[in-house]
């Protein structure tokens, strides 16, 4: 039953009952987060543009791990939301936990990397306060280097979340005025690679993630506005 009242879209559900509280968060996938289409027909962006349009506006594919930096976060009416591209699509999503950009909502939101972050919290002592890309390889060796590609991973896109935030105060806007801007900045930033020297401050913020979501019971929010 629960999931349908979850297809109808959290937001709609919210709208009845403006009381309504999210379960706890480990019962929670990404997919009950999402909204609907009418809901996400109505997602602006900071500046109040419209983002299906000017998405659709699109002279090609407009996909890349950079999309969910140039285009987050938007809001639903008033409700402030995440969206997230996969295979060449986009949907919005209601945060569970308060989130500060898109590499904050993808990390603690998606269940490839919420399993990545409690393998960091399990083995966070193998880490100390100043983790590097050595103590990476030792922890991770024992697992054919699965672990090491996945942490890998969310290193490059904290990387990347440095890169689109810097292109985007160089050009003075929150989010690019066309899709024809958003190609151009993945076409100059892409790839993002984070450098061996910078791994450490990523594990670094990993594993304050992995703490601030598996370290205790993360508080329960109602969607509306987190
Ligand atoms: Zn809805």
């Amino acid at each position: 039953m629960r999931s349908q009242v979850f297809s109808m879209c959290r937001l709609c559900a919210l709208q009845r009952r403006p009381e309504a509280v999210l379960p706890p968060p480990r019962d929670v996938s990404i997919d009950a987060l999402r909204v609907c289409e009418a809901h996400r027909a109505r997602a602006r962006l900071e500046s109040g543009a419209w983002l299906a349009p000017l998405l659709a506006a699109a002279p090609g594919v407009l996909d890349g791990p950079g999309m969910g930096f140039l285009f987050n976060p938007v809001r639903i009416d008033t409700t402030v939301a995440w969206v997230s591209w996969a295979f060449s699509s986009w949907q919005a999503y209601l945060p569970l936990l308060p989130c500060a950009d898109s590499f904050e909502f993808e990390v603690l939101h998606r269940p490839e990397h919420l399993e990545t972050l409690r393998s960091l919290q399990e083995s966070r002592a193998m880490f100390g306060a100043a983790p590097t890309a050595i103590d990476l390889a030792r922890w991770s060796r024992p697992s054919g280097w699965h672990r090491f590609e996945a942490v890998q991973r969310l290193c490059d896109q904290w990387w990347r979340r440095q890169c689109y935030g810097e292109a985007l105060r160089a050009a003075g806007r929150a989010s690019p005025v066309s899709a024809q801007e958003a190609m151009a900045f993945t076409r100059e930033l892409e790839p993002c690679v984070a450098p061996i020297d910078r791994i450490g401050d990523a594990l670094r913020c990993l594993l304050a993630m992995a703490e601030r979501r598996f370290g205790t019971e993360p508080p329960v929010h109602a969607a509306h506005g987190a």
